[in-house]
């Protein structure tokens, strides 16, 4: 069999950009994305922006146009629940993430020089791993075959689906951008189990720009407006004055237990939301994908037998920081350890802690 590649890549997201980047030197590769990553667009990806300390670690610093204005911002959770509101420092870099992810695959593609190619608006539509390569569909028109592939399509978990694996279960989450009437410059948490199983949030982006959004449970199929009314209404009762534009929604990927994570087989590694990496507590997900997908491209010299070994072992801190956060979400979900927390957090954020009226 004739191969084309050693590796194919397929999304151009955070895990496929710096899978990409981390190939050792000399590997053929292609990238393939549904959409045009380079091309700057209204309607980018949904995503709050938000970068953990995690993330953040694993880039190098970050330039003007991908910071948001408002770059370092406290939280303020309000809780419905326990009738508890309160503001402290979080170690979360606020950035626009359309231009995140355009900055990451520059990075990667300016890394590979002549050793990649990069097809825009390209859909990987279907998968078939044999002995000696695997082969990839692309909009059902063409065929390329590869050494490798690296699953990095986030949610839509394409090696998943073509291998019969089960997904990992999700959230339907909605957000809308805002244009604020004035400038709210805190990172807002609602906790409110009456409207969301998750969380609602508020990010802003900068004195005139924010993100409205919350998680809801999968089947729920109510119209978006009715769905984050609730949270609006309560934003604008705590002095939040927006316009907000149009609501759109789109999966969060949520595990829930160890098999939920699927990080590959033989020849085909899944990467960042494709594997099921996503914070449950959180919805966190761009630091899981930036560490597998490195993670993944250094396996891609190794034999194929090696590989899926040695990149489950390269992820361990990331599946027990995983584990770490299938608890948290647990906790989160409870109101009684929330409450306990709120008597914790005051501590913890000694001198940084601000209590406010709910
Ligand atoms: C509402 C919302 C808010 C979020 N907020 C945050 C946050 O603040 N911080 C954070 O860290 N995480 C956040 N997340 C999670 C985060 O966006 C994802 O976990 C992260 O983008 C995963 O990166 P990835 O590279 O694995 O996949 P993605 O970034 O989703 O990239 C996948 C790429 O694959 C392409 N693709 C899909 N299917 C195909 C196909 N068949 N063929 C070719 N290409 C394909 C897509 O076009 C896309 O470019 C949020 C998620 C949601 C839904």
């Amino acid at each position: 069999m004739r191969v084309d590649f050693d590796v194919v890549i397929a999304g151009a997201g955070p895990a496929g950009a710096w899978a990409l980047k981390h190939l050792p030197e000399g590997v053929r590769a292609l990238l393939v994305d549904a959409g045009n990553p380079l091309e700057s667009s209204r309607d980018g990806k949904l995503c709050g922006g938000m970068l953990t300390a995690q993330a953040q670690a694993l880039l190098p610093e970050l330039p003007s146009e991908v910071r948001a204005e408002h770059f370092k911002t406290k939280l303020e959770y309000h809780d419905l629940d326990t009738g508890a509101r309160a503001r402290f420092p979080v170690d979360y870099a606020n950035c626009y993430r359309s231009s995140l992810d355009r900055w990451l695959l520059r990075q990667a593609l300016d890394a590979r020089g002549h050793d990649a190619d990069c097809f825009p608006r390209t859909r990987v539509t279907g998968l078939q791993s044999e002995e000696k390569a695997v082969r990839v569909r692309l909009d059902d028109k063409h065929e390329v075959t590869a050494s490798r592939f690296l699953d990095c399509t986030g949610w839509r978990q394409v090696s998943r689906r073509a291998l019969a694996v089960p997904t990992a279960p999700y959230y339907h989450a909605l957000q809308v951008g805002c244009i604020l009437s004035s400038p709210y410059p805190y990172y807002i948490a609602v906790f409110a189990s009456k409207w969301t199983p998750f969380f609602g949030w508020f990010i802003p982006k900068s004195e005139s720009l924010g993100e409205i959004g919350a998680a809801f449970e999968s089947d729920r199929r109510d119209p978006p407006l009715e769905m984050l009314a609730p949270l609006a209404k309560h934003l604008r009762e705590y002095g939040l004055e927006f316009e907000p534009g149009r609501i759109r929604g789109c999966r969060l990927t949520r595990p829930a237990k160890d098999s939920d994570i699927w990080l590959g087989q033989g020849r085909v590694l899944a990467c960042g939301e494709a594997a099921g990496m996503v914070s449950p507590s959180s919805g966190d997900g761009i630091s899981y994908a930036l560490a597998s997908g490195k993670a993944a491209a250094q396996t891609v010299g190794l034999p194929v037998e090696a590989a899926p070994a040695a990149y489950h072992r390269a992820l361990m801190p990331q599946l027990a920081e995983t584990r770490r956060n299938v608890i948290k979400a647990r906790l989160l979900a409870s109101r009684r350890a929330r409450r306990i927390a709120g008597v914790l957090l005051p501590f913890v954020h000694r001198g940084h802690f601000e209590r406010l009226s709910l």
